[in-house]
């Protein structure tokens, strides 16, 4: 292409570097360091909490730091920000995804943030200005929280005709970094792939048309413990903008996949599957799942590579559950709809490291290990299903056995014994055109469930979908937070 990825990731920090005097700063590493309110690193922001609070020790280096811009591996599958759910339906969520971003710690504010951000995309990218929308603050009387009318002036300043300018309130324009941390209201910039109308009710409607690319934080609050907004020391600006996303409008794409940052992946996914290539449908139009199952696994190779890496191993809480979960979903995904051999997933990780090793040297370094532990856990995770397989087979052809009736004692060891989802069993009985005693199922999953007093709301729905039961950590003795459990449940 004619703007490669790694040309437009390494000019975005030359662009700060050299013409703004911002400092670089290497991405840290995927799993957060002594921050408990996160499950992973979900934004480029998390490594300078302590700088955003003023908490960060006066000798570090990290206290000296007033400009700041850097690339961060990010992984949204769990806590506040989870697009699991998204990852393969859509074509611009992955769970692992690079954050582009540039920092000002109590130096520059809301205007020279704009200038910079507008002047970096229209003049040095060459995206033309009439495909771009800007949401900014409209406020919020319940939270006490005024229009920020600042930045609306400073847009229309900058030349943002004002049908182009929009309002949105606290979901879209008031970020947080989870249940607690630096908060504050922010503008974003949105990209319009089609062009030639008024594309304004599409922004924040979650249209492939219009997506969003660019998010301008003014960091001003921290949301406290007892979920009060406590006035931080300094006002500070956090930008964070997916490369995948910029790449793919600078490449003239519709899709994220259909840039260099995924064409080898999918041509070597191709390459072990019996699958027929790579067709790029969504939706209906997508029969079998199979572009689907493309975009996951593709997904998922990039993510279970950068948390093995980064020391996040698949296991049984916390963040490691949620790889756990995210390495099955790719080896069903693989095997089921992809009909590759054990072992394909895997084979996929020097294709990975092809793409992403130059800028995460990790990746090289640690590429055997990721491809042990992937093979590992695949293996593990094949010969549970087998047997899984295996005792719904045995069971369908008992004597006692009520045509249609499936034993909801049996359904239920599939998940406690060999770890499987309720949604997985539910679906391997339908395969087999048998239904389980949903009432008696609902029942154990209750009687066994019943060790959180006060269950968070979707406490029940989840809970149905869940890979592993409350019931199973505490019978192998895992320990696990109250939080680790909460994400759990969100999960899927
Ligand atoms: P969206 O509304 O599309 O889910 P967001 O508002 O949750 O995005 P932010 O928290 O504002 O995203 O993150 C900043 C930028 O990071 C976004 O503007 C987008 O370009 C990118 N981004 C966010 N989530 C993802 C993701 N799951 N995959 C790829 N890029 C992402
Ligand atoms: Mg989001
Ligand atoms: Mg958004
Ligand atoms: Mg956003």
């Amino acid at each position: 292409p004619e703007m490669p990825a790694a040309w437009v990731r390494s000019n975005f920090l030359d662009y700060f570097q050299e013409k703004h005097g911002h400092r670089l700063v290497p991405s840290s590493p995927v799993r957060p360091r002594g921050d408990p309110s996160l499950l992973f690193v979900n934004a480029g922001m998390n490594q300078f909490k302590p700088v955003f609070l003023g908490t960060a020790d006066p000798r570090s280096e990290m206290a000296s730091y007033r400009r700041v811009v850097n690339s961060q591996k990010c992984v949204r599958a769990g806590g506040k920000h989870n697009d699991l759910e998204d990852v393969g339906r859509d074509l611009y969520h992955h769970t692992f995804f690079e954050m582009l971003g540039n920092w000002s710690f109590g130096d520059y504010f809301k205007e020279e943030a704009c200038c910079m951000a507008w002047s970096l995309l229209t003049e040095h990218y060459g995206i033309p200005a009439d495909r771009l929308y800007v949401s900014y603050f409209g406020g919020d009387a319940a939270a006490g929280l005024p229009p920020d009318d600042e930045t609306r002036h400073i847009w229309l300043e900058i030349g943002v005709p004002p049908g182009r300018l929009l309002a949105f309130g606290l979901k879209e324009n008031f970020w947080e970094m989870g249940d607690s941390g630096p908060c504050g209201p922010c503008t974003e910039i949105h990209y319009d792939h089609v062009g030639g109308r008024d594309a304004a009710s599409l922004v924040n409607a979650d249209s492939p048309d219009v997506v969003e690319i660019w998010n301008l934080v003014f960091m001003q609050y921290n949301r406290e413990g007892d979920q009060s907004l406590r006035l931080l020391p300094r006002s500070s600006v956090d930008t964070g903008m997916g490369l995948e996303r910029l790449v793919s409008v600078l490449q003239g794409k519709r899709s994220n996949y259909d840039t260099d940052l995924f064409t080898p992946l999918l041509h070597a996914i191709h390459q072990v599957s019996k699958a027929g290539p790579y067709g790029g449908r969504t939706g209906a139009a997508d029969r079998d799942n199979v572009d689907m199952a493309y975009r996951v696994v593709a997904d998922h190779v990039r993510t279970l590579s950068v948390c093995i890496a980064d020391g996040v191993h698949p296991g049984m809480s916390g963040a490691e559950l949620v790889l756990r979960r995210i390495l099955r979903r790719a080896v069903r995904f693989c095997v089921e709809v992809l009909q590759a051999p054990q072992g394909a997933l895997a084979s996929l990780v020097p294709t990975v490291t092809h793409i992403l090793g130059d800028v995460y040297p990790e990746l090289h370094r640690e590429s055997d290990r990721i491809t042990d532990v992937i093979n590992e856990n695949e293996a593990h995770f094949l010969s549970s299903l087998q047997q899984g397989s295996r005792l719904i087979l045995r069971t369908l052809n008992r004597k006692d056995y009520k045509h249609g009736d499936f034993p909801a004692a049996v359904a239920w060891s599939l998940h406690r014994d060999l770890g499987f989802p309720l949604d997985l069993v539910d679906l391997m009985l339908e395969e087999r055109g048998v239904q389980v005693d949903r009432p008696e199922l609902d029942r154990l999953i209750a009687q066994n469930q019943k060790v959180k007093s006060d269950p968070q709301p979707g406490f029940q729905s989840a809970l149905t979908l869940d890979v592993l039961s409350l019931a199973e950590l505490q019978r192998l003795g895992v320990p696990h937070t109250d939080d680790s459990l909460k994400y759990q449940y969100r999960l899927e």
